[in-house]
């Protein structure tokens, strides 16, 4: 998959010139377990980086490119796994606000749950009502988890109509879920994570799909919801 690098001796260089833009190159990489990538400038420099990205944020960036390139069946299960790690990624960041360390909040509240997705959803949706007083957590309607079920588990392909469908329910909970950690535990938002900042996030998981000329899927709703975060911001500027 290509993800952007930059160039730290590429843009010492052009600094030294002048020029103060940073060099992002598209490198195709493997993408593994680890955070960690090795890759060669255009220039030729050995670089070496660190990726400041959710698995999550890794996982729906797989599956909008496998939609681009018409591998559905690929999409959807990416699809779902992104949905699961948010809400691992949606916990971390509450409990972190209600004051749990990373290490207190593995080891006593994600463990028991590990390997169970519906124990997962529930404590999702039970903390997401707790933190928003907001009745209906953003979770999957049982046409699109029964959709899931059928591909993931029956090994059915999707029709591209479907697929689209499914990836843009998933990225209205995430970014629905991210418009709420941003509104109610900003702080730790920006102490618990390795993303910087959810405005950062959002254009991320959509990079891909501008790269490739093909921002009719899901671009509009990204606008949409920095529309949202930029006037959320005015307010509490205002403030
Ligand atoms: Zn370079």
């Amino acid at each position: 998959m290509k993800l952007p690098f930059t160039c730290p001796q590429c843009d010492q260089e052009n600094r030294e010139n002048g020029n103060f833009i940073p060099s992002i190159e598209q490198r195709d990489v493997i993408i593994t377990n680890q955070i960690t990538y090795e890759y060669t400038c255009s220039k030729g420099h050995q670089c070496f980086c660190v990726l400041q990205i959710e698995r999550f944020e890794m996982l729906y960036k797989l599956a909008i490119h496998e939609f681009l390139e018409n591998n559905f069946r690929a999409c959807v299960i990416n699809c779902a796994a992104a949905l699961e790690r948010f809400y691992e990624f949606f916990l971390q960041v509450v409990f972190h606000h209600y004051g749990y360390s990373s290490e207190t909040f593995y080891e006593e509240i994600w463990l028991p749950i590990k390997d169970r997705s519906k124990r997962q959803e529930d404590l999702f949706k039970d903390t997401f009502i707790e933190l928003t007083s907001i009745e209906k957590p953003p979770v999957l309607k049982d046409t699109h988890r029964k959709f899931r079920n059928h591909i993931v588990h029956q090994g059915e392909f999707p029709k591209k109509e479907q697929t689209r469908d499914f990836a843009d329910t998933i990225f209205r909970i995430i970014g629905f879920g991210l418009y709420t950690l941003y509104k109610y535990c900003d702080s730790s938002l920006q102490g618990s994570t390795n993303s910087k900042d959810l405005r950062e996030i959002l254009v991320k998981i959509i990079m891909d799909v501008l790269d490739d000329n093909s921002i009719n899927i899901l671009f509009p709703l990204v606008i949409q919801i920095c529309d949202e975060l930029n006037s959320s911001q005015e307010v509490n500027h205002k403030k």
